[in-house]
């Protein structure tokens, strides 16, 4: 797969996370007949468009054009989670004291502290990033997030739409619905936009936000 987006160009004002209006494309989707089962696809259909057996929504790359507040690139989400980096600045969000440990913003975590694990959509924050992240995310500074390190974790599921067909066309019936991993009579129909993985190991961390 190629790589989505110049790390170079992430910034406080520009997160890595998010997308520019020249990076959406068209999506060819259509129902193609496996086995006489109808499942999702492209009509131009690549083997990287699918991973854990899912079909990924396509997006372009490079940020041209406007910032789409506060949509996610979906490429450059993955690749976040897979490789543990920092959605503002793109670079590694390990601890450098414990590389094995990864800091992460819990934007909403229950009452009562935080959980033995948690499902995140949104990847990690690198400790340098911190307090420019809660800030900047909407959705951060109108919560009560806490901010932790987290240490093993793994895909559960997938963000995502489900489709159906219509006269032949592929047409979407449900938006933004979790889908795991062990549900795969729903891959089939769903096209993921964002990878959900399983935090493990949370502590409260403490760092300086001015
Ligand atoms: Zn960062």
């Amino acid at each position: 797969m190629s790589n989505p987006g110049a790390v170079a160009a992430a910034s406080p004002s520009k997160p890595y996370l998010t997308p520019y209006s020249a990076e959406v494309i068209d999506l060819p989707l259509v129902f193609e007949r496996v086995a006489g089962v109808p499942w999702l696809t492209y009509t131009d259909a690549l083997p990287q468009d699918r991973m854990f057996g899912v079909l990924w929504a396509r997006c372009g790359i490079g940020r041209g054009g406007k910032i789409l507040w506060p949509m996610v690139h979906t490429l450059r989400q993955r690749r976040c989670m897979l490789k543990r980096l920092c959605r503002v600045c793109g670079q590694s969000a390990a601890d450098p004291g414990e590389p094995d440990r990864t800091w992460w913003i819990i934007p909403s975590p229950p009452p009562g502290g935080l959980p033995a694990t948690w499902p995140a959509t949104s990847p990690p924050t690198c400790k340098a990033c911190i307090a420019v992240a809660l800030g900047a995310c909407p959705h951060l500074r109108h919560g009560s997030p806490v901010v932790c390190t987290v240490g093993a974790y793994g895909p559960v599921g997938v963000l995502g739409n489900l489709y159906g067909e219509d006269n032949g066309r592929a047409v979407e019936t449900q938006h933004q619905i979790g889908i795991g991993l062990d549900e795969p009579h729903l891959f089939r129909r769903a096209l993921a936009t964002q990878l959900i993985v399983q935090l493990n190991d949370l502590r409260p961390a403490d760092v300086l936000v001015s």
